[in-house]
């Protein structure tokens, strides 16, 4: 049985079967979720950026591909990706722009 290295915490993760693209949520890390990658032939743990909604709260996952400036949707409103501190956040679309 394989396993891995936690990103978040070190520990040691039992694969259990996961296929590369399959998501799994560390047992010492409660809000963190993790997705199975492969990189130069060697599985690894990727872990999943998350946002909260400043209007409902609610945690999104930020999909994969999108990065700072991307357009994200929560309770019918469109809300700009930002990056700051290690952390993403989501701004009222057109209220901080700063190109
Ligand atoms: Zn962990
Ligand atoms: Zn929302």
């Amino acid at each position: 049985m394989e396993e891995i290295l936690c990103p978040g915490c070190g520990e040691r993760v039992l694969l259990q079967g996961l296929k590369i693209g399959d998501r799994i949520d560390c047992t010492n890390c409660a809000d963190l979720t993790l997705r199975l990658e492969e990189k130069d032939g060697q599985y690894i743990l990727v872990d999943i950026p998350k946002v909260s909604c400043p209007s409902c709260d609610r945690i999104l996952e930020v999909p994969d591909g999108l990065g700072r400036g991307d357009v994200m949707t929560c309770c019918g409103v469109d809300y700009m990706l930002t990056y700051e501190f290690g952390a993403y956040a989501l701004v009222p679309y057109g209220k901080d722009e700063k190109n």
